[in-house]
């Protein structure tokens, strides 16, 4: 049966650079690169509307989610999205957005749903800038905490701590007329904000870049401040929310289902979203 509408779906699960993860020879990402199956998308959440389809994070991977949300929302692929709307600047979240222009996707208007910063940034700076100068893309900035409708969907943008040089960070709170999703694939940490929206949603979707502190060992790594999954599982393990992970990096070993840490996981009632699952809103 096809899915009620509105829903959600998972479009991608790791971190901005992929998996395999650009230029790494790691053994994990050796291995996706020989076995097609263990490949993932980078992170984003697609909405399907009464009215057509959106997407949460243009990224890198676009071109194929946007194929295979329009399919699993039985519509055409030509038909452009109602919105995409952004959590922030970083790479993996907005580089989609440049498949809009003459060269690529070449529509009318589609709109970009952000803040009033990322949007002034992205209408500022090249090749950004001449999608919207050239109509390709128009903007809509969202008032931070504040109702938006999109059809039978309200989206809220979450303030979120997350470095942010040219712009700033939020996630979003997805209501449908059933169920709510509350969505951050990028986080620096989970604040009490952060628990107050877990807790106020069905199901959470959050950062789960590391599975533990110290993963990373390049001595970079307190520049990628990020909540590890095992600290995560911890705070919020008395919110009856549902909790998946999603933004993995290519050294999280939740990447793999059958690891000790997945196991681990899945104990205390969480996992690792998986690309293609559909969360019915409606
Ligand atoms: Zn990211
Ligand atoms: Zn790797
Ligand atoms: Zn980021």
């Amino acid at each position: 049966m096809p899915p009620v509408v509105p829903f959600a779906v998972v479009l991608g699960t790791v971190q901005d650079g992929g998996f395999p993860h650009v230029g790494c020879a790691c053994p994990a990402c050796e291995r996706a690169t020989r076995e097609p199956s263990l490949r993932r998308s980078v992170a984003s959440l697609g909405l399907v509307t009464r009215k057509g389809i959106a997407v949460i994070d243009a990224t890198p991977d676009f071109a194929s989610q946007t194929r295979r949300l329009a399919e699993l929302a039985g519509r055409s692929v030509a038909d452009p999205p109602r919105a995409l709307l952004l959590t922030h600047l970083h790479a993996g979240h907005v580089l989609g957005l440049a498949l809009m222009g003459r060269e690529a996707w070449a529509n009318t208007g589609t709109p970009v749903w952000a803040t009033e910063k990322c949007l002034a940034f992205l209408q500022r700076n090249e090749p950004f800038a001449a999608l919207f100068r050239d109509g390709h893309l128009s903007g809509r900035a969202l008032p931070l905490g504040w109702d938006a409708s999109l059809d039978d969907l309200v989206i809220q943008p979450i303030p979120v701590h997350h470095r942010s040089e040219n712009g700033d960070t939020v996630g979003y709170r997805v209501e449908g007329p059933e169920r709510s999703i509350f969505y951050a694939p990028d986080l620096d940490s989970v604040t009490p904000d952060v628990i107050g929206q877990i807790r106020a949603a069905d199901i959470a979707i959050l950062d789960g870049t590391f599975f533990r502190r110290g993963e990373l060992s390049r001595t970079d790594a307190s520049a990628v401040p990020h909540p590890a999954i095992a600290d995560t599982m911890s705070a919020v393990s008395r919110i009856d929310t549902k909790v998946l992970f999603t933004h993995l990096n290519h050294t999280n070993p939740g990447l793999d289902p059958d690891s000790r840490e997945s196991r681990a996981i899945r104990a205390v009632g969480m996992r690792v979203a998986r690309e293609g699952e559909v969360i019915e809103l409606g």
